[in-house]
């Protein structure tokens, strides 16, 4: 982990997020968390937050300098929480865990997989953190990854249609917009969040021309991440955000393109929202006239065929998949047996750490369901 540390530090990245499965299962994570703020970088960490319900463990990580906890939560109904975490009790150790982190000054931001089960009730869940825990400003969505977790083997228990919760959101972004929090929300396209697609995440990511750097356990290693498994619909072609928009997810093929429909809203003021963002002063042209220009060099270097990749770590992830390897998300008898053993592996860390997994009804084995 030092190395990777240290490569963060060369490349002159800003931070580091501590993710998972679930980070805090690793037992040297406050070490890790430690020396990476140390070199300078800015500590995040993304938990489901069973551990920091513990006060020493919560007192221990905010001491070793992590300045933001993401915390994962589904939902404030408990049935429904206890549903999707496969084990009870989950959403009373997330909210101590929200206040161990708030009392030892730890800045705490609520993440949100959305899906099938809660769906309809994303804005319930907006009032309850305002009305019970107002010191939280920022707020995550992501749509459910479908080759991650439990999703990808109970596809159609999870995996949520998006006019399922297109209301719901809106209601939400409207809520935390009115009372002046902030919020992203990932892997859902911009006809379903045009009036908050200043908020989406690729597409932001598609505006400032941003790569991210992940490392992942497995042969994977360090990947420079500059493209995504996100695909378009004949409809696209005659939308005004084609430009700027992620499109749709495209893991194990789970979601609809026949649910994209054109939006005809002028992108200026999106793009403009974006390099205007006082808070995010990451992409140093601030006029729209010179984000054009820019955009239009990055568009014809993209375009290139012969635009050489400078090296291994650079390839997108369509790039590194076997040619011959079934598509991500695809439930296969190999993917099932791996995915057991993972969760067994997890098991007994957790048990050696006193901690309760969540349980996979279906399964019988161990998840975080997020990823
Ligand atoms: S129609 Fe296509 S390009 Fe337009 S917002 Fe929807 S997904 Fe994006």
């Amino acid at each position: 982990m030092k190395v990777l540390v240290d490569d963060f530090v060369r490349r002159q990245y800003f931070g580091v997020i501590l993710t998972g499965g679930e980070p805090t299962l690793h037992p040297e994570l406050p070490r890790i968390a430690a020396y990476a703020s140390a070199q300078g970088l800015h500590v995040r960490m993304i938990t489901n937050g069973t551990r920091l319900a513990d006060p020493e463990f919560a007192r221990a990580v905010a001491e070793a300098g992590v300045k933001i906890v993401h915390v994962s939560v589904y939902s404030v109904r408990p049935e429904v929480e206890e549903v999707l975490r496969g084990t009870p009790d989950t959403l009373e150790k997330a909210f101590a865990a929200v206040r161990h982190a708030h009392e030892n000054g730890i800045e705490i931001n609520i993440n949100c997989v959305i899906n099938k089960l809660n769906a309809d009730h994303l804005h319930e869940n907006i009032e309850y953190w305002i009305r019970e825990h107002p010191y939280i400003r920022h707020f995550v969505w992501n749509n459910l990854d479908p080759s991650m977790g439990r999703a990808e083997v109970n596809q159609a228990k999870f995996t949520p249609r998006l006019a399922d919760f297109e209301v719901s959101l809106q209601k939400a972004l409207q809520r935390l917009q009115s009372t002046g929090r902030t919020f992203r929300v990932e892997k859902v396209p911009l006809c379903y969040m045009t009036e908050f697609a200043w908020a989406s995440t690729e597409t932001r990511k598609i505006v400032k021309g941003e790569e991210r750097i992940v490392h992942f356990l497995d042969k994977k290693q360090t990947v420079r991440q500059t493209d995504w498994e996100h695909i378009y619909s004949d409809a696209c072609d005659h939308c005004s955000l084609r430009p700027i928009c992620g499109g749709l997810f495209d893991r194990g093929n789970a979601y609809d393109p026949d649910e994209l429909s054109p939006v005809f809203v002028s992108m200026d003021a999106i793009v403009d929202k974006i390099i205007t963002d006082p808070s995010d002063p990451s992409y140093p042209l601030r006029r729209l006239s010179d984000w054009k220009r820019d955009f239009e060099i990055r568009l014809r270097e993209a375009k290139d065929p012969e635009r050489p990749k400078a090296n291994a770590s650079e390839l997108t992830p369509e790039d590194m998949r076997d040619p011959d390897a079934p598509s991500v998300g695809l439930v296969t008898e190999q993917g099932l047996r791996k995915f057991e053993a993972k969760r067994r592996a997890e098991s007994r860390k957790a048990e050696a750490l006193g901690v309760t997994m969540e349980r996979t009804h279906e399964s019988g084995s161990n998840s975080d369901g997020d990823g």
